[in-house]
C-alpha cells in the first residue's frame, strides 16, 4: 500500500475514534485533503485513497490543477486568502469558499455567482486569535457581518472557519476552537438562522478541534507529507 493511502486510513481512523470518544457521530465530520503545492499525481493518489474533498489555497495553481483533473469525483474547497479580483474563479471552480472576511469580497462573490446562476456556499473566516498578520472578521464584529451576508441572494452562509495562532502545543488551540463554537451559537440565536459548519483543525490539532465541535477538518501535511 502506498504512503498516502496509509495516512488517509490512519487519519480516518483517528477521526472516528476521537468522535466516538466525545459522543459525536464521525459522519458529521468531513475531511479535507489540503493539496496546496502538491502535484496532480499526488492528488489523484489521495482521491484513490478515499479523499472526497480537496482544499486549495492559491487560485491560479488551483485552476490549473482542476482544469487537468476536474473530472475526478471530489469536491473542491477554497481555503486560502481570496482577493476580490479573483472571486470569479473561486465561484466558478469551488463548492465552498472558507475565507470570506470582507463585505467587499462577499459582494463580489455574490455578483459573480448571480451571473452564472449559482448559490455560492461560503464560510466566514474569523480572526479568532486576533493576530495582526491574519485575515478574518474580529469576533466582536462577526454577528453584524453575518447579518450583512444574509442580504446577498446568491450567497449561502454555511458556517465559520478559523486558523488559530500556531503553537507547538496543540492544546493551545482549544480555547480558540471553543470561542468559534460560541460565536456560531451566538449568530444562530441572534439572527435566528441555522449555520451548519465549523471548519477548524489542521494536521497537528484536528483531534482537539473535533472535541470542540469541528464539522470540517483541513489536513495537509499528515496526508500528503511535508510541503517544500
Ligand atoms: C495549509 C493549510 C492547512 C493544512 O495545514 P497542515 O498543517 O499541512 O495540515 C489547513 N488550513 C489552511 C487554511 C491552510 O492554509
Amino acid at each position: 500500500m502506498d504512503a498516502i493511502k496509509n495516512r488517509v486510513l490512519k487519519i480516518e481512523n483517528e477521526i472516528q475514534k476521537t468522535a466516538k470518544a466525545c459522543g459525536r457521530d464521525f459522519r458529521d465530520i468531513s475531511l479535507i485533503g489540503v493539496s496546496k503545492k502538491k502535484s496532480v499525481d499526488t492528488i489523484i493518489k489521495g482521491v484513490n485513497a478515499g479523499i472526497k474533498i480537496l482544499g486549495e489555497n492559491y487560485i491560479q495553481e488551483a485552476v490549473e490543477k482542476i482544469e487537468k483533473i476536474g473530472s475526478i469525483p471530489c469536491d473542491w474547497h477554497f481555503i486560502g486568502h481570496l482577493q476580490s479580483n479573483k472571486a470569479k474563479f473561486a465561484v466558478k471552480y469551488f463548492n465552498l469558499i472558507h475565507t470570506v472576511d470582507t463585505i467587499k469580497l462577499a459582494k463580489e462573490i455574490n455578483k459573480k455567482a448571480k451571473k452564472i446562476n449559482k448559490i455560492q456556499n461560503i464560510l466566514m473566516q474569523v480572526n479568532i486569535s486576533e493576530e495582526k498578520s491574519k485575515s478574518g472578521v474580529l469576533a466582536k464584529n462577526s454577528c453584524s457581518f453575518a447579518k450583512e451576508i444574509t442580504n446577498f441572494k446568491n450567497i449561502s452562509l454555511n458556517g465559520l472557519m478559523c486558523i488559530p495562532e500556531f503553537s507547538y502545543d496543540p492544546e493551545k488551540s482549544r480555547q480558540y476552537f471553543k470561542a468559534l463554537f460560541n460565536i456560531k451559537n451566538k449568530i444562530q440565536n441572534t439572527l435566528k438562522i441555522k449555520i451548519k459548519h465549523l471548519s477548524m483543525g489542521m494536521s497537528y490539532d484536528f483531534k482537539i478541534a473535533i472535541q470542540e465541535g469541528a464539522t470540517i477538518v483541513r489536513i495537509g501535511t499528515a496526508i500528503f507529507g511535508e510541503r517544500k
